[in-house]
């Protein structure tokens, strides 16, 4: 089944009206991953922000149409309670609210969306603690306040758990490598595969070709300058890993 379909998306940023996205096109079907690569400045990141409707971006033409909605028309909130998740680059420290609670306050918010009664902290807790062995996490990790003190890989399983609780459709997930050893990055392929479903979605940016040997992806697009300007398998990160950028485009 369709979920997600972006066509001829062109986006400015807000402020100074400068293009970034060219014209982008993109179909995902729910069970797939997709991997999105490409050079810096390439409009990797600018994409997922405006498949979440951050604010920084004006989308000047073409459509996003997610699960038969059009997602131009909702707000991010309401782009998130539709099963939009969007990991970021550099996740936010929040002092003084704890990881357990901050995580209760967003499912709770997903559960009043859909007309379910919200969980008091007992009964998280109950739903929660299961999934801390999918991203192999020890329970005092959620005591702890959000992202305080938290390492690389700590962060990027912490946003796994982010969308282990929320049970997204769609999970954007913004470079979950960067920053990581071979090991951590293992475990947090080895979380994003414990989460996927014949129902959900992936759509993860990368420069390296390790994740996608963890967590396979049914399709490999190439970004430049606003576009995908190519879209393949595994073969084609092969390529970019042994020849670079320069090598896609002679393709
Ligand atoms: P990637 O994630 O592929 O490295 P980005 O989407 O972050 O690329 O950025 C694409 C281009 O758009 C870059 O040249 C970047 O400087 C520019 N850009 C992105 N967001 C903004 C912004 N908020 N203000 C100004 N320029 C931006
Ligand atoms: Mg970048
Ligand atoms: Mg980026």
């Amino acid at each position: 089944k369709l979920l997600l379909e972006v066509k001829d998306l062109r986006a400015v940023v807000a402020e100074s009206k400068q293009e970034i996205l060219k014209g982008v096109n993109l179909v995902v079907y729910e069970g797939e991953v997709h991997a999105i690569m490409g050079k810096n400045g390439s409009g990797k990141s600018t994409f997922s922000k405006v498949l979440v409707g951050h604010p920084d971006y004006e989308v000047t033409s073409g459509s996003i149409v997610f699960k038969g909605e059009n997602l131009l028309d909702m707000e991010p909130e309401e782009r998130s309670l539709a099963g939009l998740f969007m990991s970021f680059q550099s996740p936010v420290e929040i002092p003084g609210v704890s990881n357990i609670d901050f995580l209760n306050m967003a499912y709770n918010a997903r559960r009043r969306k859909l007309g379910l009664p919200e969980l008091g902290p007992i009964e998280f807790y109950g739903y929660i603690a299961p999934k801390l062995d999918l991203v192999n996490m020890k329970i005092d990790f959620l005591n702890r306040n959000v992202n305080e003190g938290f390492s690389g890989g700590e962060r990027k399983r912490n946003e796994i758990l982010q969308l282990a609780v929320l049970g997204a459709e769609l999970a954007l997930l913004d470079e979950i490598d960067s920053g990581l050893d071979v090991d951590a990055l293992r475990d947090v392929a080895k979380s994003v595969n414990g989460l996927l479903t014949p129902k959900n979605s992936v759509l993860m940016i990368t420069h390296y070709l390790r994740l996608l040997e963890f967590i396979r992806p049914t399709y490999i697009h190439i970004m430049d300058d606003g576009k995908i300007v190519r879209t393949g398998d595994i073969s084609i990160a092969k390529v970019l890993e042994k020849e670079g950028y320069k090598a896609i485009s002679a393709m």
